[in-house]
């Protein structure tokens, strides 16, 4: 059984995430990111606020954030993070320099003022987990973030011919009228909507 705060804590397990940002070029960014602190449903994260990265989260907050785990499991959050309010600085640095010695290294003593936490209170959640059969996918949401759909569903349209279930890698189809894609279990790769014969698979 898979939730939210279960991602988180695998996060926290897989301890160093990628964060990708968009900079003022339109261009992707991705950076490690180790220096966090993990609450149920939230986490915060260290940055020096004269890095690019701290302008780009600054200008709209958008972040994406990824974590592999060693069992095959992809845990991404599309985010919005927030600078945490001035007054509290202080307290999440502290708190993130104890949890992570080496930051005492890269900034030592008064140098770690330069630093700037942000929060992570509202996500989507992706989780993918590849280790498993059949492959299981599931989304959730922590704050007031919503879910998006993805992939593929089959219309009205479908006649029956069955060519998408003996075509799918997953076997994540079921007969029916119409035909079934048991999204838990679905890849996104799309054979189905390239060998349907009447077009009734439908991109979400
Ligand atoms: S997108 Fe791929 S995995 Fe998903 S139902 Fe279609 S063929 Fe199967
Ligand atoms: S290939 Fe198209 S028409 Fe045939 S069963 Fe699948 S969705 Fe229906």
């Amino acid at each position: 059984m898979m939730d939210a705060q279960t991602c988180l804590k695998k996060l926290e397990y897989v301890g160093v995430l990628n964060f990708a940002t968009v900079d003022r070029y339109g261009k992707p960014q991705i950076r490690n990111i180790s220096a966090i602190h993990y609450e149920q449903q939230s986490m915060y994260f260290f940055t020096a606020r004269g890095k690019a990265f701290c302008e780009e989260l600054l200008s709209d907050g958008n972040v994406q954030i990824l974590g592999y785990t060693k069992y095959k499991e992809m845990i991404r959050l599309s985010a919005k993070a927030e600078k945490v309010p001035e007054h509290e600085q202080g307290k999440w640095i502290d708190t993130i320099f104890a949890e992570q010695p080496y930051l005492s290294n890269v900034y030592p003593g008064s140098t770690r003022e330069i630093g700037i936490v942000f929060c992570i209170r509202n996500a989507e959640i992706e989780y993918f987990n590849l280790g498993v059969n059949p492959i299981f996918r599931e989304k959730y949401a922590i704050g007031n973030a919503g879910i998006t759909e993805k992939g593929y569903y089959i219309s009205q349209d479908c006649i029956g011919c069955g060519k998408c279930q003996s075509n799918c890698p997953q076997r994540c189809i079921v007969s029916g009228r119409p035909y079934e894609i048991k999204q838990e279990h679905c890849l996104h790769c799309g054979n189905c909507y390239e060998k349907c014969p009447v077009g009734a698979v439908k991109k979400l």
